[in-house]
């Protein structure tokens, strides 16, 4: 018998079933594989084939989910963008994936590759076929270095990590998600679309996370820790709604243990937190039944071996990807084979992992990861900066925020200097922008010159 496909095991899904509601209209799975089969026939008539590329930079709906089908139909490669991007964020990943196509809204962010705006149907066209090396999908990620990072991802890597997680959290073709996280990301994408998809189960999409009541049939729900604490006040006043989940789930970033009580007190569920990344899909999460424990982030899935080595979380496993591209990073894996997280952690005796700190240089604002690095290279450039340093501070509302500190070559006034700046950070979508700004007279380096960003928030916004 062949190993089942993550393609093979959605195709026989009932085709009366209910599948997806996109823009407030049900589709059942069959009609998502005829519309995918159309929108394969589209692109396919625009000389897309099998392994090429396609940047989709949609908002959650119809036309994203229909545009991923499409491609899946007719095995294309989809690299999604943040639908927030401007023509700064778009440029270096339009170079790196070098895609035939590029599904956006507004084009004028684009040079030089076809864009289209809308997304169309043609004559039905799906074989389905397996994408060549098995790669589906490029997820780019801010990276700690300035550019965003190219992850190749398989079926195989996604399809191992979501039966695992089937195990873990008892998911079924019963279930019922309220899916609001953004599609263009790792959680959104790959767990709440395609472990949709791949269990036959059923899922309300939303264009984004609104603190009302979930959708009326909902069993369960993904989120950020920012959405926890801005429902906070509709868990109060409504009880009820929230007991008739199954389960809730946070990721993307450490949910707080006061946030993670205050749920359990307003609702009587435990959040079940989970840990992961965009190159190795899940690692770790707590279980279903025994004890979620608030602060951790549970133990390894199946299959994940997770050590701590100088304080760094490192893991191998079924679904971490093969390495970046088209730029690999010769320091992403240790020399036996462990792929290094940059996150800072700790095994307690029975297991539980606990994520303590970040060892990379990565600021998470409201569960969205930003690199500094790609904001001082871009505010660098403004006339009358000698140096920036950027790094995270504490957030109520988003866990983190974007500071940045600036030194001044003395040629601009600093009022015209500081309003130049916030113009530029314009040109950034908006989770990356400061939020907070200081003028200093040096940023903090160490002995070889390199910038320690860990220092800025006590020296330079104290
Ligand atoms: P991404 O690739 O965008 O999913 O971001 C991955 C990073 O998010 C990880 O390397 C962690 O720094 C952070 N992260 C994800 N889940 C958690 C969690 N449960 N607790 C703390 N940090 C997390």
């Amino acid at each position: 018998m062949p190993h089942p496909s993550f393609l093979a095991r959605w195709l026989a899904v009932d085709p009366d079933s209910a599948g997806l509601v996109l823009d407030g209209l049900p589709y059942t799975h069959g009609e998502l594989r005829a519309l995918g089969e159309r929108v394969g026939g589209w692109l396919s008539a625009l000389g897309v084939g099998p392994g090429d590329k396609v940047c989709v930079q949609l908002e959650n709906g119809r036309d994203l989910v229909a545009a991923h089908l499409g491609c899946m139909a007719i095995g294309a490669v989809r690299v999604p963008l943040n639908a927030h991007y401007r023509a700064a964020e778009v440029g270096p990943i339009v170079e790196d994936a070098a895609p035939r196509l590029v599904i956006a809204r507004d084009p004028s962010i684009y040079a030089g590759v076809p864009v289209v705006t809308t997304v169309e149907e043609g004559a039905p066209l799906g074989t389905w076929p397996t994408p060549p090396g098995d790669v589906t999908c490029w997820l780019f990620t801010s990276g700690t270095t300035g550019r965003a990072k190219g992850t190749p991802q398989t079926f195989a890597m996604w399809e191992r990590n979501l039966d695992a997680l089937a195990r873990r959290w008892e998911l079924s073709p019963e279930d019922r998600l309220w899916l609001c996280l953004p599609l263009f990301h790792t959680h959104g994408l790959v767990l709440g679309l395609h472990g949709t998809l791949l269990r036959g189960a059923s899922a309300v999409v939303t264009a984004r996370f609104d603190p009302v009541l979930p959708p009326a049939g909902t069993t369960h729900f993904y989120g950020v820790p920012t959405y926890y604490r801005r429902w906070l006040d509709t868990m109060h006043a409504h009880p009820d709604a929230f007991r008739a989940l199954r389960l809730l789930v946070s990721g993307s970033d450490g949910l707080p243990a006061e946030l993670s009580d205050a749920v359990y007190a307003a609702t009587g569920h435990r959040v079940l937190e989970r840990y992961g990344m965009t190159e190795t899909v899940i690692i770790a999460s707590n279980p279903f039944h025994g004890e979620r424990r608030a602060g951790t982030v549970g133990t390894p899935l199946d299959g994940v071996d997770v050590r701590i080595v100088e304080g760094e979380v490192q893991l191998r496993g079924p679904s971490v990807f093969g390495g970046y591209e088209p730029r690999p990073d010769p320091g992403a894996f240790t020399a036996d084979g462990y792929f290094r997280t940059g996150d800072a952690g700790e095994l307690d005796e029975s297991g539980y992992l606990r994520i303590i700190g970040r060892k990379k240089d990565l600021v998470i604002v409201g569960g969205v990861n930003v690199s500094p690095a790609e904001v001082e290279v871009h505010l660098a450039k403004v006339a009358g900066v000698a140096e920036v340093g950027c790094c995270g501070l504490p957030d109520l509302d988003l866990n983190e925020i974007v500071a940045c500190a600036v030194v001044a070559d003395g040629t601009v006034p600093l009022d015209a200097l500081r309003a130049a700046l916030e113009l530029a950070a314009k040109e950034l979508s908006g989770l990356k922008r400061p939020r907070r700004w200081a003028f200093v007279a040096a940023l903090p380096r160490n002995a070889m010159g390199k910038l320690q960003r860990a220092r800025l928030p006590g020296e330079a916004f104290a």
